[in-house]
């Protein structure tokens, strides 16, 4: 893969804030490979759409799957353009006036358009990168899919033709005459932490928590 940045032009340069803008695949696939989810946007006879869904990204494309019905990936696997956010909230900014209050986040946006993933081998490989950005190892402990599983399923994937990162670190930007009020200010942390794992009910006795449960962690 090549570490490269992103070519800039009207549709990803960042106008408002823009020394929070980052155009480099070492900082911006970090962000995809961390969110847990994305959020799909496309027009369809002039409605926008934003879908969530899950995502797992193999070099420059974006992978998804879903139902053979999904609107939206009948709308990718066409080719029509799509644009989709990845967004990582690291905590929030709780400014002394309600007017500074903001969060603190990694963002991406990617601008692409898809295609059908049908050959076996490759739609396989897209199975096992969206099975792994669930839980790191998941795939190799969990029972792999039938011919009747894969073909009930489509996978597409998007080329990333261009994207943006935006990102906001760092304490509340107070007015400087507020900073004197008796106003706690300061940064709250959040981030994705799991809590302790639930046994399905009908779990079979005798089968231990697997390393994909036991080591999982967000950060790529
Ligand atoms: C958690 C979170 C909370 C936010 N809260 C607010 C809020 O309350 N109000 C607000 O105005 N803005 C907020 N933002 C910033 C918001 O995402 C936009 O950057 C901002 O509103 C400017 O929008 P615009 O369309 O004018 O951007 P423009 O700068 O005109 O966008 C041009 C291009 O810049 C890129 N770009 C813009 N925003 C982002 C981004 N966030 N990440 C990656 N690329 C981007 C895209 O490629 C886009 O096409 C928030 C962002 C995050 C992640």
């Amino acid at each position: 893969m090549l570490m490269t940045e992103f070519t800039i032009d009207d549709r990803n340069r960042i106008r408002r804030k823009p020394d929070r803008g980052r155009f480099e695949r070492d900082v911006i696939y970090p962000i995809i490979d961390e969110a847990l989810i994305c959020h799909v946007g496309f027009v369809e006879d002039g409605q926008p759409f934003v879908i969530p869904t899950l995502h797992a990204r193999l070099d420059d494309s974006l992978i998804l799957h879903g139902a053979r019905a999904s609107r939206m990936l009948k709308h990718i696997q066409a080719g029509h353009p799509v644009c989709a956010t990845f967004t990582l909230v690291d905590g929030l900014v709780l400014a002394r006036s309600v007017f500074n209050h903001s969060m603190n986040y990694r963002s991406a946006v990617v601008f692409g358009r898809g295609r059908l993933i049908e050959a076996d081998d490759e739609k396989m490989h897209a199975l096992e990168a969206l099975t792994e950005h669930i839980a790191r190892g998941r795939w190799a402990e969990a029972r792999q899919p039938t011919i009747k599983e894969m073909n009930a399923t489509t996978v597409v994937g998007i080329t990333i033709e261009q994207a943006s990162a935006k990102m906001r670190t760092g304490p509340p930007g107070d007015d400087e005459a507020d900073y004197a009020l008796p106003i706690w200010a300061g940064v709250l942390p959040l981030g994705e932490q799991a809590g302790a794992p639930l046994p399905d009910p009908r779990l079979r006795e005798g089968i231990p928590v697997p390393d994909s449960v036991r080591g999982f962690s967000r950060t790529p």
